[in-house]
């Protein structure tokens, strides 16, 4: 067994996954806890907080690790962590990802080259920024983006002992499917040699501040009854970030407009519309995708019997220049 020193064997060294279900964070996390404990001579440990267990919801994963002579006492979400891992790039977008991040923490995230998320100026100056495109070196290799991630980590962070993450990745794999044991292979070692530090991008004074995510209504906030006075609506419903790199793309010319697609789309974010053809005769007509509502999930691209929806990696920008609004009175009220 390797011994592996943390950078204060006298405190913990705390790790958060920002992710969405689908991605493997959970299993990243536990793969990283158990090599710390197993092979490390750490001690360690990981739960996950999700909502309902399905593709697209946010997951937030947390490994503690210790010297072993540290006994871990706390199972407390990590507000503050000293290594944030971000497995999806439309996460960047939103503060509570990147709350907690302290001076001189690691910021990795999953994000192609080019445009840096605005957000990540808040960062603190003198935090090492990470950016990794595990998406597409994932779908390359025919692995996961959790292989590539822990690569990347396991790089970084010098005390993570790499070859050891990695066979725990791997180990079940080796003799039940040798394939998928190379692929990921591949993607680790991508993961580890093909990131990119952004200099200069962090420019934040302080400490990012902790956020805790509170429901709206609870014990001290609902109102007298339980009456909700101001309900939501679907209309404002935002699944763009529930995408785990894939986005349907409408090829019109080869759409025969059957809606065997709009009978499997559990979200119904396709948007129809009535025109007359050339007998003046209404039709029903596919016109694209509303991406504002589209989670991904493909359904719509395995139906379609003339492949007129198929599925594409998803570059910044693509579904917004792609997108048919399903409610254009909203757009142009909002406008
Ligand atoms: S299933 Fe395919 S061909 Fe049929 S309406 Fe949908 S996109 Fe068009
Ligand atoms: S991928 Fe297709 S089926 Fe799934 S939510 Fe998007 S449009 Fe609907």
């Amino acid at each position: 067994m390797n011994e592996c020193v943390l950078p204060d064997p006298a405190g913990l060294f705390e790790i958060r996954f920002e992710s969405i279900g689908g991605l493997g964070a959970n299993s990243a996390g536990k793969i990283l806890a158990t090599a710390a404990v197993l092979d490390m001579n750490l001690n360690g440990s990981h739960f996950s907080s999700y909502g309902s267990e399905k593709k697209g919801s946010v997951v937030r994963s947390y490994v503690r690790l210790g010297a072993a002579d540290k006994p871990i006492r706390t199972s407390a979400p990590i507000d503050t962590p000293d290594v944030i891992v971000v497995f999806h790039d439309a996460l960047t977008k939103q503060e509570i990802t990147l709350a907690g991040l302290k001076k001189g923490g690691i910021l990795i995230y999953n994000g192609m080259a080019g445009d840096v998320p605005k957000l990540l100026e808040k960062v603190p100056a003198g935090t090492r920024i990470i950016r990794i495109d595990a998406t597409n070196i994932a779908m390359e290799e025919f692995s996961r983006a959790n292989a590539v991630v822990l690569g990347t980590l396991c790089e970084i962070v010098p005390f993570l002992d790499g070859a050891q993450v990695l066979e725990r990745l791997t180990a079940k794999f080796r003799t039940r499917n040798p394939k998928a044991a190379a692929a990921n292979d591949r993607a680790f070692a991508r993961g580890a040699s093909e990131y990119e530090e952004l200099e200069g991008v962090a420019k934040g004074e302080d400490d990012l501040p902790v956020i805790r995510p509170m429901p709206v209504l609870g014990y001290e906030t609902a109102p007298l009854g339980g009456v909700i006075p101001h309900a939501g609506n679907t209309i404002s419903n935002d699944l763009s970030t529930s995408r785990t790199g894939y986005m349907p793309k409408f090829a019109g010319a080869k759409c025969i407009h059957c809606g065997l697609c709009a009978t499997v789309c559990p979200d119904f974010c396709l948007a129809w519309t009535h025109e007359a053809d050339e007998d003046g005769e209404q039709k029903i007509r596919l016109k694209g995708v509303d991406y504002q509502y589209c989670k991904g999930c493909m359904r719509c691209v395995e139906t379609c019997p003339t492949e007129a929806l198929v599925r594409v990696v998803e570059t910044p920008g693509l579904a917004d220049s792609l997108r048919v609004p399903l409610f254009s009175q909203k757009e142009s009220s909002a406008a």
